[in-house]
């Protein structure tokens, strides 16, 4: 395709999008090259190919095919060669100047709501009656515990961090049903950071910028839920940042999510990162056997008043909290599948059925043993240093643990030889081969090494 034709094609975009947008959102947009499929374009910022890839694309993509040009996707990559920083930098500065234009009177014309400033909805299942509290995660339960009894504020702002499906956005649901029922006059905004995004970039388009401002600053308690997803995306930040200010300011508490320490989110600003580590923050730590055991134990309570009738052999629940990740929400759907099965065929749950219906999950959450896991524990076993099972010394004490440990790495890993060997200080394949070898032989000869291998793996297994 060429220059031309994108210049004809973007008259038609901007009469379906209105000049506003067009200005804003298309114009920018500089059209590289159409291949296999994948039309290229260059973007002055990261925030804006995201932006047009989630609400225009398909209009794009549309207006293309329809003038003969095959695109099934729209790729953005940000100009290399533009200077970012004025580009990003040029718009926000623009907004005040948009929003100063405004005489009250333009203001009050617009009467119309910015659109679903309303919390996002709230789960009536992720309650602080349903959440199960362990070692894992009893920190951050008390922590939000305390944050929803709605008194003074004691730690500004609250952030809570963990993995995927450990319960943070349980948590955050769970706070802000409790501060609706104990404190109804206070203003909670629960949203996701990414709600917070399109809600800003909403307000730019729309050159709503004061009310959004208005609206975010008048809330009590606001709550951001996975607010990894604003970094890379500068403005973004950039306003996150100033109503972040604006409300610890007027002393309201904020609760925020995330799904590693605020340090360790890349592309998040310094500045942003230091705010959130003002406050408390606390992680919820992968589930631990017990933790799920629990859940999954509150979990067949809840079904039974669905299920009056449901038959669990002993044994089933015990297998899975050992067997299925940490991931609770893998471990729900693990559940939820089973007793519809189990319904279906109008079988008793017992381990047959549970291995026959759930091979896949099983089979997905086997846990996967790693080399630096292998030397850790033969290292604490035989009580050397790390450093000396991977270092060269040659000493039998040293040498020995060290072909345990690689004989493990060859058993219970699917690492190569060459790997295992880069893997113990840059050890030759053969020295490795040579070492299982030599286990291999001493375990049917040496009665005290073959307990050790036997101990270290079920140690590894566990
Ligand atoms: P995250 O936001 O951390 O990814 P969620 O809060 O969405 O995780 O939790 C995933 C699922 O696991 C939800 O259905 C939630 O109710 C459940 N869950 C997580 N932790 C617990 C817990 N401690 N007790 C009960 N249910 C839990
Ligand atoms: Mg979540």
């Amino acid at each position: 395709m060429t220059q031309e034709k994108w210049g004809l094609l973007c008259q038609k975009l901007l009469k379906t999008v209105g000049q506003n947008n067009f200005t804003t959102w298309i114009e920018p947009l500089e059209f590289q090259a159409l291949e296999d499929g994948v039309a290229v374009f260059t973007v002055p910022t990261n925030f804006m190919g995201n932006y047009v890839s989630q609400n225009f694309s398909d209009l794009i993509l549309y207006e293309l095919n329809n003038a003969g040009e095959p695109a099934r996707r729209l790729a953005f990559r940000v100009a290399a060669n533009l200077p970012a920083r004025p580009a990003q930098t040029a718009k926000p500065a623009a907004i005040p100047a948009a929003a100063s234009e405004m005489s009250p009177r333009r203001f009050a014309e617009i009467s119309e709501p910015l659109d679903g400033l309303q919390a996002a909805p709230l789960d009536p299942r992720f309650t602080f009656d349903s959440f199960v509290v362990g070692k894992p995660n009893e920190l951050a339960h008390a922590a939000a515990r305390r944050v929803s009894e709605g008194g003074p504020v004691t730690f500004n702002p609250l952030v809570l961090y963990g993995g995927v499906g450990l319960g943070k956005t349980h948590l955050m649901h769970a706070i802000a049903w409790e501060l609706k029922a104990k404190c109804p006059e206070l203003n909670v905004l629960y949203l996701s950071a990414e709600q917070f995004m399109y809600r800003f970039v909403q307000a730019l388009r729309e050159r709503r910028m004061m009310d959004f401002k208005h609206l975010f600053r008048s809330v009590d308690v606001l709550m951001v839920d996975d607010v990894q997803f604003i970094a890379g995306k500068d403005s973004t930040q950039e306003e996150f940042f100033h109503t972040f200010n604006a409300l610890v300011d007027q002393n309201k508490q904020i609760i925020i999510s995330a799904d590693r320490a605020p340090g360790e989110i890349k592309d998040l600003e310094d500045r942003v990162k230091s705010r959130l580590q003002c406050g408390l923050v606390v992680d919820l730590h992968p589930t631990d056997y017990e933790l799920r055991l629990g859940i999954l134990q509150t979990k067949v309570q809840m079904y039974r008043t669905t299920y009056p009738d449901l038959v669990i052999a002993d044994g089933v629940l015990e297998f899975l909290a050992h067997r299925i990740s940490t991931n609770v929400r893998v471990l729900e759907g693990a559940l939820t599948r089973l007793f519809a099965f189990a319904s279906l065929v109008g079988r008793e749950i017992d381990m047959e059925l549970t291995q026959d219906c759930l091979a896949d999950v099983l089979r997905a959450s086997e846990r996967k043993i790693t080399v630096e896991e292998i030397q850790r524990k033969v290292s604490d076993y035989y009580n050397i240093r790390l450093s000396d099972i991977i270092g060269p010394k040659r000493l039998r004490s040293y040498a020995r643990p060290r072909q345990v440990a690689m004989y493990l790495c060859k058993q219970l890993t699917s690492r190569s030889l060459p790997e295992i060997g880069r893997r113990f200080g840059g050890r030759d394949h053969t020295t490795v081969m040579y070492g299982v070898k030599r286990i291999e032989e001493l375990k049917l000869t040496d009665g005290q090494i073959a307990e050790d291998v036997e101990m270290l793996r079920r140690a590894l297994e566990a």
